[in-house]
């Protein structure tokens, strides 16, 4: 598949990203944008594939991998590791070690004060949660283990210190950030919740919640599928045509990704010219662009819109590192989650004695 390291080759916005180790033991890179940096009260990045102590999902390579979902096959207790390390990372902060106790291992993230980490039982919807405070001291957010107890595809808050997670192994994350009124917003669209224009809705519930003007919001599409990868039956292409005016842009053709035609073209020979094979070209769907176009619509200027442009499929491929990012479709389904993350910093504490 050539086409597959389009996406690399571009070397689109890799001027925007920087990635930072632990410190000790493995590296958990994590994306960052770098426009982002100078907002020193927000939060927030985009994990890979590197950095954490699960290997279920690892080829061989003998490095661990950072699963941050609570998938069946990976054990709880390294999910939990890896996020303690992930959230670490996003915040800065120093997240207290991996407790363990007669009960199981606990999860460090919903022990430690801060962060606060939020994450939703997502099913591909275009449902909005905003997290208030009281939500948050009622424990309505999260379970004791850290899972989910909200369902939804989108979420936001303007409380310091409540970290808003979204999980993806191909699907759209999309991070949102009102400057101005420090409000933030994180949203997962795969084709269903770009459909339902969860992006574009969310900026109006923001707009509604917060006050928030578009012109001070700032975005970014953090990588997932791409239009390299991403083949769609024609019944998609048919609901965005439905749904949106600009849908032909959002679509392009491709013949040339059938496995099982590169395995065994003799099976394909006929005496049709080309292009006349009973097997048509592959539809592909640009969900970057479509999230773009959302946040166009909903009025975030160009400039402060970023798209990552990094394929979960196929970045990476063909490299010693390997695939850099879980994919869901690539991988048939036995995968590991990616997390996407945005908050506003813990109000800073006073430091007591003579040290302050
Ligand atoms: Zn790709």
């Amino acid at each position: 598949m050539k086409r597959q390291n389009d996406a690399e080759a571009t070397g689109e916005g890799n001027d925007l990203l920087c990635s930072v180790g632990l410190g000790h033991g493995r590296r958990v890179d994590l994306l960052r944008a770098a426009d982002w940096q100078r907002y020193a009260w927000l939060r927030h990045g985009f994990s890979t594939r590197a950095g954490g102590v699960s290997t279920i999902y690892d080829s061989g390579a003998g490095v661990g991998s950072l699963n941050l979902g609570w998938t069946q096959q990976d054990d709880p207790a390294n999910v939990a590791e890896n996020r303690r390390r992930f959230m670490a990372e996003v915040t800065g902060a120093a997240v207290q070690a991996v407790a363990t106790s007669s009960s199981g291992p606990a999860n460090p993230c919903f022990l430690s004060p801060v962060p606060y980490l939020v994450t939703l039982h997502q099913f591909h919807s275009g449902m909005i949660r905003v997290v208030e405070a009281e939500d948050l001291a009622q424990g309505r957010l999260q379970t004791a283990d850290g899972s989910a107890v909200l369902r939804g595809d989108g979420m936001m808050t303007n409380i310091p210190g409540v970290f808003l997670g979204i999980q993806t192994a191909d699907c759209v994350p999309v991070l949102v950030a009102d400057v101005r009124r420090r409000a933030v917003a994180a949203f997962h669209a795969g084709w269903r919740g770009t459909l339902a224009r969860i992006v574009e809705r969310g900026i109006g519930t923001m707009r509604l919640r917060y006050g928030s003007r578009p012109r001070d919001l700032v975005a970014v599409v953090w990588p997932s599928i791409g239009p390299c990868c991403y083949a769609v039956g024609e019944e998609v292409r048919h609901e965005f045509e439905s749904q949106f005016a600009y849908a032909p842009e959002l679509f392009s053709e491709a013949y040339d990704s059938d496995p099982v035609r590169e395995k065994y073209p003799m099976l394909f020979l006929t005496a049709r010219a080309p292009g006349h094979s009973d097997i048509g070209p592959q539809i592909h769907l640009n969900l970057w662009e479509a999230n773009r176009r959302q946040l166009l619509n909903a009025g975030v200027p160009a400039r402060r819109i970023t798209v990552i442009g990094e394929c979960t499929a196929c970045a990476g491929l063909g490299t010693d590192a390997g695939r850099k990012y879980f994919s869901h479709r690539a991988e048939s389904g036995f995968t590991g989650r990616m997390m996407a993350v945005i908050g506003l910093a813990d109000a800073p504490t006073k430091v007591a004695g003579a040290d302050g």
